[in-house]
Parts: structure tokens; C-alpha cells; sequence
């Protein structure tokens, strides 16, 4: 059960001050969530210092000042085009109060003739005259303490003003009670961090000095604290579910034997350094009677699978069954080819169980399943559905690229007993970020590609350059190139992504003639397949798309890669597409076309992209540009939404609170002695339900 102090911090929205039902509805839009702690988690961004209280003939131009003044004068105006004027005075000098499109009965209520008031806002000269347009207050000497002497100024939405923000939060924080403290006593001391309530509160009230000190990037302790908080809330998650696992028996496998030997002698290169340093904790872990839960990541090319089906041949030289599982359709067709070629020469039957194998031929494959006498299995999300029985599953290869989650991976282990894991992903990710969405798993790294390719020529032209690309591809076909044409995504509609792709084909067939082809998500598996598999033998040289060939697809013969409005692209992406060409012996080249002008980070990420191919180097580049867990794929899968955290900036507390989270673990320290309960309520604080099942679990 949830601790009672933390209550406040669930109730909805509505029970605050200011906010009704349709309210709350924006600002749960808002804020990301529709408990009171989701309104907590939104910041301030900038503060408004109202302190300035200048006599008005001190007062300078364009300051945001706060006076005391008589209302003197109202002029209304004459017509709806002219403003409304207000004048008033103190015992120094004059200002003019200016409202366009105001109610008189509304301005005469706020500013009755001869009352005094206080007003804030910035005034300008205009004219020679001391003017103050649309004040941000008038209030009555008796509620002159509304206007705070620091306003902070909040990220807002249509219909969500500062003050109905500021208003919610200030009631809120007050529901509030000090919370038992999680930390270690002694790094807290070190890092002078206040306490939780502390920290929070003066997240909502910075001063300029704080604001400032944010923009300079520097660490605030009680900012700090608070994203110390749920980076801790994370990795003690991940670290839960990883001793879980491990808690689990896992089969000792054998790593070596003739299936081993036959397949390195039938492979017609030697592996990479990078691989067999792979290979080698892929070994230790499946030989050791405990489970892997391992990540490879590696770049595009840079050779997993070969790593991957040997790993599954640990499992099948011991008799067990092994399965691999791939994000799209194409992909686990591709790796049925492929793994069929390696695998069939050694007596080893491959099969791939997909969407598409429906009635009497999917219920074949389910039973050769469940026999056991499918010895690999590769196929998609499919495979993690109850039908599917495995008789004897040694090990779960997954061919990842961002698209599954830590429950989808642990599903797939379900599925054997003590089945071993091995997830392979193509994107290169952050050290930092790959703690926060891997934490659960070992990680090998394969930073070397394959001898012998060739670097990839990328090059920028702005999207009217177009023909000078087209007749560049003319002269490349004629000496046998084949091409990729990748169209832009348009605001997130598969309909208007589809309609810019098929125009581009209509223009590209024009030119070409009947040699080009065109693929896109709403095509069906099988057209898909279809010119997959025209572009792969040759029958097409340009291959029109939107971004559905991201995800792995292997034809060595394409040597170009032309990307429309690759100023839309993340940079993650752009590096899996291009990473299509560049797989055979020829040399390749990557065109970028972008929409002129492009702004700042925009320049600087594409020329990331031309001056580099390493994935690693991108990944970092992408991480800072992007300042968050914007990272594509990474975001799109929900793995990663912080709410106090900046990964750009708090990556040294992440390593900080993944060694904590370990040692917390390691002395069992949930369970016994005075963190036990505070760290739970921390757990519960950031909702990880997963992890509180797996504390009930014990
Ligand atoms: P990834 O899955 O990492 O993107 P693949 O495993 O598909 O990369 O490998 C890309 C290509 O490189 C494949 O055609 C593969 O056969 C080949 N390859 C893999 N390892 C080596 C190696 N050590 N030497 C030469 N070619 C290799
Ligand atoms: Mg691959």
C-alpha cells in the first residue's frame, strides 16, 4: 500500500484551488500527468523580480516595477481602435495606464477615481509620457501581498495563464508534509542537498540568481536533489529487476563444440576483435548457471547478428531451442534468409513465425514449436503471445532497435525456464542514457566495423538542388547503382507522409522510367516483401519510401541514400538510414537535402552527420543538441520520461544513483535498517510499480 504521507500528491487536479474540470484537463495536458505531484514535477523556467519599487519620477524605461499610485483620470476611448487611458500619479510624478479592447466597467471597478492601488508590470516612455500598457496586477493596498516579490514564470498552454499555474501550485505545496529522507545521510551532507519538501519549494520559488545560475548550467543543490531523486527512483527500479533475474536459475550452457567450429569454418570472413570480445561475454554469461540478460550495442553493420546466432548455438549445442526476435516483418523475414543460409548447411531446421502464417500452416509451426523440432524460431512481437509453447527454449535473441521495452523483454524470458537473453540494438545510445533504459542488463559493445568498408561520401544541398541529385542519379544507375529515396515524415500523419512519398515517385518514375519502386507503412506485408525483394535482386534501382526501411534491411548493392527534409529526422535516425548503403564493396554515398535556411542546431546536426559515421559520436552529439530524452526511438518506446532530470546535464548523478541503487540492493537495504521505508516511499513516489511488486514478491 501506498504511504498516507504521499497522499496528497496523488489527488487529481480538480482538488486544487482555481481548477475545474476543463481546467484540469489542459493542465494534466500540461504538465504530462493528472496527479498533483505531475503538477509539482513542472518547473518554473524564468522569474519575474517584482521588487522594484521606484517613486515614478525614478522610474527608468522599460522596467518591470511595482507601484503604489492614486487613480486620478479615466479617459475611455472614443473609439473601439483607440485605448482606454487611466491616468494616476503619486506625490512624485505621473504614469498613464493604457487598455486596448478593455471593458470600461471592468477598468472602473479596478481603478476607481481616487482610490489607491498597486499596480505591477513594465512601464515605458512613450512620447515623453511614463506609460504602463495592460498591467500584470492591480490590486487594493489590502491584497497588495499577491504580487510576490519573485514571480516565477512558468512553461504555459493555450488557456492556462502564469496565475492559474502559480495559484495551483502555491495551495498544493501546501498540502504538503515533509517526507522521511531516502538519502544517505552522508552524501547528502556532501552535496548539501536540502530535504525533499525543502528542495521542491524552492524549485517553485527561484530567485533571478537561481534562474540564471540554471542558464548557465551550473548546479542548483535543491534541483539537484530532486532529479537525484527519481534518477535513484530509476535505478533502483532497474536494479530490482535485474537481481530479480538473476535471483531466477539460469541453465549453464556449453560454449564450444562442433555446431561452433562447423559455423565459423562455413563463414567466409573472420570475426572482428569487437565481436569476439562480445562473443566472450555472451560465453561466460551462458555458461555460468546464472541467466544473461545482456545488451549488445552496436552500429549498424558492425556485425551482431553473426554474434547473436552464435550465441544461439551455445544453446542448440546443448539441445535447447533458441528464438530471435525482430521488430518488423521484413526484418524477421530477412533473418530467416540469412540465418537459413548459416544454419540449414548444419543440419539445424530454422523456421519464422510471423503475423502472416495464419490457420493450418500456423498451427504446423506451432506444433514443430512445441515439439522442439523448430530448433530456432525467429519471428516479431508474435512471438510473445501465450499460444506460442516453447518446448525447450534456451535462449531469446532480440533484435531490438529501441522498439521493446523492459516488460516485453522480461515476457520473452517467461517463456523458457531460466531462458537466457541477449538483445541486440543498432542504435548507439549514451553511456548515460543506456544506464537509465538498460540498467538491467550487462552491455558488450561492438565499436569496430567489419574490414573493408568503405567510408560513406554524405553530403548537404538544400532541397532546390534537387535536379542537380536527380541528374547525378541518372549517371550512377547507368553504371549500375542502386539507390534509396527516403521521403520526409509530415507532421506525424501517415496519410500525408504517404501522399509526399507518392508524389515523389510520380516525379522519380517520370525520370526513371518503371525501374523505381514504392514502399510504405500501409502496404501490405506481402507488397512490401514484394519490392523488398525487386530492389534486393535488381529489378528496381530506386526504391521510393518513408522511413519503413529504417529498420534493418540489408541489400549490399545499394550504394545511395537520398533523404528529403532531413532537417526532420532525428539524428539517430538519420544514422540508421544511411546506414542502409555502405554494405557492399562500392563505394557509397549519402545525399541530405534540407529546407533552407536551417537554424543553428540544425546546421550543426547535419554537418554532425556529414563529418562522421561513428554511431557512438552521433548518439552523444544527439543527446546534447536535443539537452533531453528527446532521443528518438528512445522516447517514442516511453522508456525514458524524466520529470526533474536533464540527461545532458545530471549524467554524473545518474552514475552516483546507479551505484547507490546497486549497494542498496547489495545490503538489502529496502528491508532492514532506516532507508528501508523511506526508500520505498520513494519507489512509490515515482510510481514504480513494477519494482513494489517485486519488493512484495521478495
Ligand atoms: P548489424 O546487425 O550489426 O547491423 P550484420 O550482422 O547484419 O550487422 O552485419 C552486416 C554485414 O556484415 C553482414 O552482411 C554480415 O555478414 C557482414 N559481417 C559481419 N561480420 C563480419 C566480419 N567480421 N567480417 C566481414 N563481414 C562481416
Ligand atoms: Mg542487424
Amino acid at each position: 500500500m501506498r504511504p498516507f504521507v504521499l497522499d496528497p500528491l496523488f489527488r487529481p487536479l480538480t482538488t486544487l484551488p482555481g481548477v475545474g474540470p476543463k481546467n484540469a484537463k489542459l493542465l494534466a495536458k500540461l504538465v504530462g500527468g493528472e496527479s498533483v505531484f505531475h503538477l509539482l514535477s513542472h518547473l518554473p523556467v524564468d522569474v519575474i523580480d517584482r521588487r522594484f519599487a521606484p517613486p515614478l519620477n525614478k522610474v527608468p524605461n522599460g522596467k518591470i516595477v511595482t507601484l503604489q499610485v492614486t487613480a486620478d483620470k479615466h479617459i475611455p476611448n472614443e473609439r473601439k481602435s483607440k485605448p482606454y487611458r487611466v491616468k494616476c500619479s503619486d506625490p512624485t510624478g505621473e504614469i498613464t495606464l493604457v487598455f486596448f479592447h478593455a471593458r470600461k466597467d471592468w477598468i472602473e471597478k479596478q481603478l476607481p477615481e481616487g482610490g489607491t492601488v498597486f499596480i505591477s508590470g513594465r512601464a515605458e516612455y512613450f512620447n515623453g509620457v511614463l506609460q504602463m500598457t495592460h498591467p500584470d496586477y492591480i490590486l487594493p493596498p489590502s491584497r497588495r501581498d499577491e504580487i510576490e516579490d519573485y514571480e516565477p514564470i512558468y512553461p504555459l498552454t493555450q488557456g492556462v495563464t502564469n496565475k492559474t499555474l502559480r495559484k495551483a501550485i502555491t495551495a498544493a505545496l501546501e498540502t504538503l508534509k515533509p517526507l522521511p529522507e531516502w538519502l544517505d545521510p552522508a552524501h547528502q551532507k556532501r552535496q548539501q542537498w536540502p530535504a525533499w519538501l525543502e528542495a521542491l519549494t524552492r524549485a517553485h520559488t527561484p530567485t533571478p540568481q537561481d534562474i540564471q545560475t540554471i542558464m548557465e548550467g551550473t548546479a542548483l543543490p535543491h534541483r539537484q536533489r530532486l532529479a537525484y531523486d527519481e534518477l535513484l527512483a530509476n535505478q533502483l527500479t532497474l536494479a530490482l529487476v535485474r537481481s530479480q533475474n538473476k535471483k531466477k536459475a539460469g541453465r549453464a550452457f556449453q560454449c564450444a563444440g562442433a555446431l561452433r567450429d562447423q559455423f565459423l569454418a562455413n563463414l567466409p570472413f573472420q570475426l572482428t576483435n569487437a565481436q569476439k570480445n562480445a562473443l566472450d561475454d555472451v560465453d561466460q554469461d551462458m555458461s555460468a548457471p546464472t541467466r544473461m540478460l545482456r545488451l549488445i550495442q552496436g552500429d549498424v553493420g558492425s556485425g551482431k547478428t553473426v554474434v547473436g546466432t552464435l550465441a544461439m548455438l551455445n544453446a542448440l549445442q546443448s539441445g535447447a531451442q533458441a528464438a530471435l526476435m525482430a521488430p518488423t516483418e521484413i526484418l524477421a523475414r530477412q533473418h530467416e534468409e540469412n540465418l537459413r543460409g548459416w544454419l540449414e548447411p548444419l543440419g539445424i531446421r530454422v523456421i519464422a513465425l510471423t503475423g502472416r502464417d495464419k490457420g493450418k500452416a500456423r498451427e504446423v509451426l506451432l506444433q514443430q514449436i512445441r515439439s522442439g523440432a523448430a530448433q530456432v524460431v525467429i519471428g516479431t512481437h508474435a512471438l510473445f503471445q501465450t499460444s506460442i509453447i516453447f518446448d525447450n527454449l534456451g535462449i531469446a535473441v532480440i533484435d531490438e532497435q529501441h522498439r521493446f521495452g523492459v516488460h516485453q523483454r522480461l515476457a520473452l524470458s517467461e517463456k523458457g525456464k531460466g531462458t537466457d537473453i541477449l538483445v541486440m540494438t543498432a542504435t548507439p545510445i549514451p553511456r548515460t542514457l543506456a544506464l537509465t533504459t538498460y540498467g538491467d542488463m550487462d552491455i558488450s559493445l561492438i565499436t569496430e566495423k567489419p574490414p573493408g568498408r568503405k567510408p560513406i561520401d554524405t553530403r548537404l544541398f538544400p532541397n532546390d538542388k534537387l535536379e542537380q541529385i536527380i541528374a547525378g542519379l541518372h549517371r550512377q544507375i547507368k553504371t549500375g547503382a542502386r539507390a534509396y529515396w527516403v521521403c520526409p515524415l509530415v507532421e506525424d500523419s501517415e496519410v500525408l507522409d504517404l501522399a509526399a512519398a507518392e508524389e515523389r515517385y510520380d516525379i522519380l518514375k517520370a525520370e526513371f522510367g518503371e525501374r523505381v519502386g514504392l514502399m510504405h507503412g500501409r502496404m501490405k506485408p506481402q507488397e512490401k516483401d514484394a519490392v523488398m525483394s525487386a530492389f534486393a535482386t535488381g529489378d528496381l534501382d530506386i526504391l521510393v519510401s518513408t522511413t519503413v526501411i529504417e529498420v534493418g534491411v540489408n541489400v549490399p548493392e545499394a550504394t545511395i541514400m537520398v533523404i528529403e527534409h532531413a532537417e526532420r529526422f532525428g539524428l539517430a535516425q538519420l544514422h540508421q538510414l544511411r546506414g542502409r548503403v555502405g554494405r557492399g564493396g562500392e563505394k557509397s554515398y549519402c545525399f541530405l537535402l534540407y529546407a533552407a535556411p536551417l537554424s543553428e542546431t540544425g546546421k550543426e546536426r547535419l554537418t554532425t552527420m556529414r563529418d562522421t559515421e561513428d554511431g557512438f559520436i552521433i548518439a552523444e552529439k544527439d543527446l546534447q543538441l536535443r539537452g533531453s530524452g528527446d532521443i528518438l526511438g528512445v522516447q517514442q518506446s516511453g522508456m525514458l520520461n524524466f520529470r526533474f532530470a536533464l540527461l545532458s546535464r545530471d549524467g554524473d548523478l545518474l552514475k552516483t544513483a546507479s551505484d547507490d541503487a546497486r549497494l542498496i540492493l547489495e545490503k538489502d537495504m529496502l528491508n532492514t535498517g532506516e532507508r528501508g521505508d523511506p526508500l520505498r516511499t520513494l519507489l512509490y513516489l515515482f510510481e514504480r510499480d513494477r519494482a513494489i511488486g517485486y519488493l512484495k514478491a521478495g
